[in-house]
C-alpha cells in the first residue's frame, strides 16, 4: 500500500530514510533547513562520517553510491598507543572486511537531495518549528524527525538511564586537510590511523573524499577535557585549528610529525570544534496538538565519534525502521508501533553500538587492555593468531555486536583470546607482555622502539 511519510532533516540519515521509502513506492516529503547548494557551498560537515560495510551496502542498494570510482578505500586500522612522546607502548595493524570509506557529506547531501526529487520525492526548504511539525505529522501517515542534534531534538526527552553519561567525554576538533599522505609506511592498505593516549585522548585521521574531488584526510582530535590534547577551545577559524593540530601532533606524537607537516585546511568550512553529550532519547514525541513523531539518526541516539559510529548507526536504524514499516502493512503507525520500532532497533543493534562508543571514551578496563596486548605483533597481513585478534577488534567497529562485551568482561576477554589463539590466554598474554617490555627497555635507554 502506498503511504505518506514526512522526514524532517536533510542529514545523511534522513536522506537515506527518504530514499528507502521512495524506493518502496511511498510518497515522501523531506524538509530541509537549507538548499542543496547551501549544503555544498555554505555548510560545515556535521562529522567525518567514515562508513563501514553495512552503511555502504545500504547506500548502494538505494542507488546513492555515486563516488565509488573516486573514494579512497580504507582497508583497516593502524593504531599506536603511547604513554608520552617518548613512550610508544604498542601498535596494531588490522584489516576490516570492507572496505570502509568517507565521502564528504556535503557532496552526498547535495546530490541525494537532487536524486530524491528526480525519483519522485518532494523537498521542502525551510527550518521546521513545532507548529509546522504538527501540521506535517497530520499530513503524513508517519513523520520522522532527523534533525541531528538541532533544537527540535529536545522534543524527545533524554533517557538518563540508557544515556549513562552526564557530561561530554571529549572535547572535539575536526579538520579536513589536504597535503597529507593517505598511506602509512609499512601498512599494506589505506588505514584509519589512530594515536591513542590513555590519559589524554585520541588523534586519528582517515582518507576522505573531499567535495572538490581531491583525496584528503579527516583529522580528528578527541581530547579528554582538561588534559594535554585539549587545546582547541576558542579557535576562531579552520586555519587556527589546523595550526594547533600540527603543533600538538608534532609535540605529542612526534612519529607523525612528517605526516602532518604539510597539512592545510581543504576548504574554509571544513572544520568544527565542539563536543557530543552521548544521548539515547525517548524515541517518540507527542506534540502539543497530540500528534506523535518518531526520532531518527542522531536525534534518537547520539554518540561521541571516537568509534566512528553515528552515521553507521543511523544507516542501521534506517534499515531496521524500513523493515518494521514493511511488516506493518496498511495498519496505523501509532505511538505504540513507533516505540516498538525503535526498541526493535535498539535491542538488535543500537544498544551495543552505544555501549561500544561509551567504552572507548572511558579508561580502558583490564579486559580491553588484554585484547590490545594479545594482538601485539599484528602486521596487517597473514593469518597469525595476533592478526586474527587484531582483525576481530577492528571488525567490532564494523559490527559492535561481535565482541563489545570482551572490552569490559575479563572472563569473556580471556575466553575470546583463548579461542582465537587456540591455547592458554595467560601464556599468550605473558609472551606478549614480554615482547612489549623489550620495546619499553629500548625506549628507556633512548633507542627507538621496533614495533611491528
Ligand atoms: C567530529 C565528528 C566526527 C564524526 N565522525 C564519524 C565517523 O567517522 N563515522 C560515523 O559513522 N559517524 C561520525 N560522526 C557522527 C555523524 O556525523 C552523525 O552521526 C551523522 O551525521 C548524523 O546524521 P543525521 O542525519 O542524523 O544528522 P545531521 O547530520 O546532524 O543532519 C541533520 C540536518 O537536519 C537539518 N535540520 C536541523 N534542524 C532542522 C529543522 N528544524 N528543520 C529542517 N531541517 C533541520 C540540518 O541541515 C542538519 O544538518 C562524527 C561526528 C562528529 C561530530
Amino acid at each position: 500500500m502506498r503511504r505518506k511519510f514526512g522526514v524532517v532533516g536533510s542529514g545523511i540519515v534522513g536522506l537515506c530514510m527518504a530514499h528507502g521509502l521512495r524506493k518502496r513506492g511511498h510518497d515522501v516529503t523531506l524538509y530541509s533547513d537549507r538548499t542543496a547548494e547551501q549544503w555544498l557551498n555554505e555548510s560545515t560537515p556535521t562529522g567525518g562520517a567514515g562508513r563501514f560495510r553495512d552503511a555502504i551496502a545500504l547506500e548502494r542498494e538505494l542507488g546513492l553510491s555515486h563516488w565509488d570510482d573516486q573514494v579512497p578505500r580504507v582497508g583497516g586500522v593502524h593504531l599506536t598507543m603511547s604513554l608520552s612522546a617518548k613512550n610508544r607502548v604498542l601498535t596494531s595493524t588490522a584489516t576490516i572486511e570492507g572496505p570502509g570509506m568517507a565521502v564528504d557529506m556535503r557532496l552526498q547531501i547535495h546530490r541525494w537531495l537532487a536524486d530524491l526529487e528526480e525519483r519522485g520525492g518532494k523537498v521542502v526548504v525551510g527550518a521546521v518549528g513545532v507548529e509546522r511539525l504538527a501540521a506535517i505529522a497530520r499530513e503524513n501517515d508517519l513523520t520522522f524527525v532527523a534533525v541531528g542534534r538541532g533544537p527540535l531534538c529536545n522534543l524527545f526527552p533524554r533517557d538518563e538511564a540508557r544515556s549513562v553519561r552526564t557530561a561530554p567525554p571529549r572535547h572535539l576538533a575536526m579538520a579536513i586537510v589536504k597535503g597529507v599522505s593517505m598511506e602509512v609506511p609499512g601498512v599494506p592498505f589505506l588505514p584509519v590511523k589512530f594515536n591513542i593516549s590513555p590519559e589524554e585522548g585520541e588523534a586519528f585521521w582517515m582518507p576522505y573524499l573531499h567535495k572538490s574531488g581531491i583525496a584528503t584526510s579527516a583529522l580528528l582530535v578527541e581530547a579528554r577535557p582538561g588534559k594535554g590534547l585539549d587545546r582547541f577551545g576558542g579557535c576562531r577559524d579552520g586555519d587556527e585549528v589546523v595550526a594547533r593540530m600540527k603543533a600538538l601532533i608534532t609535540e605529542r606524537f612526534p612519529w607523525e610529525a612528517a605526516w602532518v607537516k604539510n597539512a592545510e585546511l581543504a576548504d574554509p568550512r571544513g572544520w568544527l570544534v565542539g563536543e557530543v553529550l552521548p544521548s539515547v532519547r525517548g524515541p517518540v514525541a507527542t506534540l502539543p496538538t497530540g500528534e506523535t513523531v518518531l526520532a531518527l539518526g542522531d536525534t534518537a541516539v547520539s554518540m561521541d565519534p571516537c568509534a566512528g559510529q553515528g552515521a553507521n548507526n543511523g544507516a542501521k536504524m534506517v534499515r531496521s525502521y524500513l523493515k518494521s514499516i514493511d511488516a506493518r502493512g496498511d495498519a496505523a503507525f501509532d505511538a505504540a508501533w513507533q516505540r516498538e520500532a525503535f526498541e526493535t532497533f535498539f535491542r538488535d543493534e543500537g544498544e551495543r553500538t552505544y555501549t561500544f562508543s561509551d567504552v572507548l571514551t572511558q579508561p580502558m578496563a583490564k579486559a580491553g587492555q588484554n585484547l590490545l596486548i594479545a594482538q601485539y605483533g599484528s602486521t596487517g597481513s597473514g593469518t597469525s593468531k595476533e592478526q586474527k585478534l587484531a582483525n576481530a577488534i577492528a571488525e567490532n567497529f564494523v559490527d559492535p555486536r561481535r565482541i563489545t562485551h570482551c572490552f569490559t568482561d575479563l572472563a569473556a576477554s580471556n575466553a575470546f583470546i583463548e579461542k582465537t589463539v587456540g591455547g592458554s590466554a595467560k601464556w599468550h598474554l605473558f609472551k606478549k607482555t614480554l615482547a612489549i617490555g623489550q620495546q619499553q627497555l629500548r625506549q628507556a635507554v633512548g633507542l627507538q622502539p621496533r614495533h611491528p
